[in-house]
């Protein structure tokens, strides 16, 4: 579905990727690991279209993203729930939520959108409880999950998300990761950013790991689990 290779990317023509490979199936869910400045948000800043590679190969379902614009690649299926959450903390949920169908607006009829909706809402139901409150009044879990709710209503093939955990306490990133098993069981495709390996590794088909912008280790949460290098670096166990 999405096939990574080669790739070289960076800001003003500094490489921090150097010379990238991966790819994810459908129906995986693959995560990619790394330490702080390991080049991760990079790749996906690539894969999403807001940075432009230096050089290498961008693939999503046959489809050369290295030159399509942010929209377009929304539009073909690759959705990503950025880092900062970027929500619009003035608007309410349910604004924030039909933002989210916007790239599907001349496609898909308001009904379609509203059924949408009210499934995202059965799957997060805090925020169904919380639709007319202002976004940034939600606490850091409840954004979090508004922003992937966000994502999803854009109907994304492949969902990509940057750092779902990020200083969240751990029964919401449980609740968070646990949402995303139900994803996964209706069959979205998921590449998944994590420092935090462990919780990463749980619901992982496969994982990636990425050192100073290029891949260390690969296969599948058995395979790393089992090699001593990885559980030290990343998983802090003997
Ligand atoms: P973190 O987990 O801390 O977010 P990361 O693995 O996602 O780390 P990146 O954010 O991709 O790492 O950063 C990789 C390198 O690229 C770092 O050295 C960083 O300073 C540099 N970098 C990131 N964004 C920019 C930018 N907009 N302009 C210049 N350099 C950048």
């Amino acid at each position: 579905m999405l096939r990574i290779r080669n790739l070289h990317a960076g800001y003003s023509g500094i490489s921090v990727l150097h010379g990238v490979s991966l790819h994810v199936a459908q129906g995986e869910t693959v995560c990619l690991v790394g330490a702080n400045g390991a080049g991760k948000s990079t790749l996906l800043q690539a894969v999403s279209g807001l940075i432009r590679p230096i050089s290498g190969e961008l693939r999503f379902e046959g489809q050369d993203l290295s030159r399509m614009a942010s929209h377009r690649i929304v539009a073909a299926g690759l959705v990503q729930v950025p880092e900062a959450r970027e929500l619009f903390p003035s608007m309410t949920v349910r604004e924030n939520l039909d933002l989210g169908a916007f790239a599907l607006r001349n496609r898909l009829a308001a009904a379609d959108i509203r059924n949408n909706r009210a499934r995202l809402l059965e799957l997060f139901p805090v925020l169904g409880q919380r639709l007319e409150q202002k976004a940034g009044t939600l606490s850091g879990g409840e954004q979090q999950m508004l922003a992937i709710a966000r994502a999803l209503m854009a109907r994304p093939r492949l969902l990509v998300l940057d750092e779902p955990s990020l200083g969240l306490a751990p029964l919401v990133i449980k609740e968070i990761f646990r949402t995303l098993q139900e994803l996964q069981a209706e069959g979205l495709t998921i590449l998944l950013v994590e420092q935090n390996a462990l919780a990463a590794m749980r619901i992982s088909t496969r994982a990636y790991v990425l050192q100073a912008g290029r891949l260390l280790l690969s296969g599948t949460a058995e395979e790393l689990q089992a090699n001593d290098e990885f559980r030290r670096a990343y998983l802090g166990r003997d």
